[in-house]
This record gives structure tokens, C-alpha cells and sequence, in this order.
């Protein structure tokens, strides 16, 4: 007979990637300004704060996780695509990103902590699976996670009710035991509470409006400074 070895645990801690396990927004800023500041340099016919000016501008209507920002850049900037100037810009972007790639400080003493507490973990993610996978391994957190959910394979974002409904019954976890982890208080912090789980915000975008209506609504939020002040709750 196989022995399940989470059976009867179902406290389980579900985390967010981008901006709660890691700095992703920092990161991401730097390696743009670097790939632009070389496009420029080789030829890309505009300042680079209008070169930036106007690759935010793409992220922003493409998304971000979109694979061609740089192609439609040098389109929009020469009429059509320049594949050195693509070449250079993707290159730079990435070599920088992966050097600046590294968990918060206290990311990883929190995860050993929670495990140690019994809970088991998992991600939910508005991204693409095989991505958010990577940085769990780029990071070398990825053995902590029992599932990564997104977006991706659910078909909803968060905060829809449906991708954490997804993830607890996946994790076979109790919602009422359970407690997202993330940084945007509606897509992680009313998402989960919306599934009768609890939520924790870290390196938060929360508003005092936010505030206001938590206090309110008696809504089961805590708001922390960063990952590290997870174990004053948990
Ligand atoms: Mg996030």
C-alpha cells in the first residue's frame, strides 16, 4: 500500500511569486535600462530615456509576460524589425536579469521556517508555468514547493475565486487552515480571502483606502513590512 505522507495535513501555505519570493520589479528595471542602453549605443535612433520610455510603454500594452517586447520595439522606432539591435537587447536583458536574480534576504529562512512549522507549500501565480518554475530554480527554492498554479493552466487569474479553488483542492489543503502570501492586495490578499482562506501581505501595494476596508470588513488580512515578519503570525 502506498503511504501518503500528507495525509490528514492540510494547513498549506500558497505563495506569489513576483515581488514577495524576490524582487522581481528592481530586477527587471535594471536589465531593461542596461538592454536599451545598449540598443542605443549600437544604433536604436532615440535617447535612452525615450527609448525606455517607449519599451514601458510596449510592456505595458503587451504584458509582461510577452516574448517579443524588443522586436516591437526596433518596429516601432525604425518601421520595421532590426534583428541585430533585437539580438543585442534580449541578450543584455537577460544576461542581466539572470546576475541580479536572487531571493529576498529573508526568503529563504522563511520557507525553512514554515516548513518546520508543518505546512506544506505551494505558488499560485498569474504567469506561465514553465517560467515561474524557473525562477524557483534559479533561485534553488524549488524543493519547497509540493505544486506551482497558474494562471496559464487554470485559465483564470487571480484573484478569481476559481485558480485558488484550483490550488486548495489540488494541495488537498482546508481553506479555513490555509493562507496566501503575496504583495497586491487585490490579486493575492481578497483572491484568497474570497476562498475562505486567510492572506498575508508582504512588501504591499495596499492603500490606506485598503485599510479602511479590511478594518471594516473584519477581513482576515495581515499586513507585514517583508517576508521575514512572517513568522510573528504564522
Ligand atoms: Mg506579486
Amino acid at each position: 500500500m502506498m503511504i501518503d505522507i500528507n495525509d490528514g495535513n492540510d494547513r498549506v501555505v500558497f505563495f506569489d511569486v513576483d515581488d514577495t519570493l524576490l524582487d522581481t520589479s528592481t530586477f527587471a528595471q535594471t536589465a531593461r535600462k542596461a538592454a536599451i542602453e545598449l540598443m542605443v549605443d549600437n544604433g536604436l535612433p532615440l535617447d535612452k530615456d525615450e527609448a525606455y520610455g517607449v519599451l514601458k510603454t510596449i510592456i505595458r500594452e503587451k504584458g509582461s509576460n510577452y516574448g517579443k517586447h524588443f522586436n516591437v520595439l526596433t518596429q516601432v522606432v525604425l518601421g520595421h524589425e532590426d534583428p541585430m539591435l533585437v539580438a543585442l537587447g534580449m541578450i543584455t536583458y537577460h544576461n542581466v536579469k539572470m546576475a541580479l536574480l536572487r531571493p529576498f534576504a529573508d526568503t529563504i529562512d522563511t520557507l525553512i521556517y514554515l516548513k518546520s512549522q508543518g505546512y506544506r507549500l505551494a505558488v499560485i501565480s498569474n504567469g506561465l508555468t514553465i517560467k515561474q518554475w524557473e525562477k524557483l530554480v534559479r533561485l534553488n527554492v524549488y524543493s519547497f514547493f509540493d505544486e506551482v498554479i497558474t494562471s496559464e493552466e487554470v485559465g483564470h487569474k487571480k484573484p478569481d475565486k476559481l485558480i485558488f479553488d484550483v490550488a486548495l483542492r489540488k494541495m488537498k489543503g482546508d481553506p479555513e487552515k490555509s493562507v496566501m502570501i503575496g504583495n497586491k492586495f487585490r490579486e493575492d490578499a481578497l483572491g484568497a480571502i474570497n476562498a475562505g482562506m486567510s492572506a498575508i501581505l508582504v512588501n504591499s501595494d495596499v492603500t490606506e483606502d485598503d485599510r479602511d476596508f479590511i478594518k471594516k470588513e473584519q477581513l482576515n488580512i495581515t499586513i507585514v513590512e517583508k517576508i521575514g515578519d512572517v513568522n510573528t503570525i504564522l
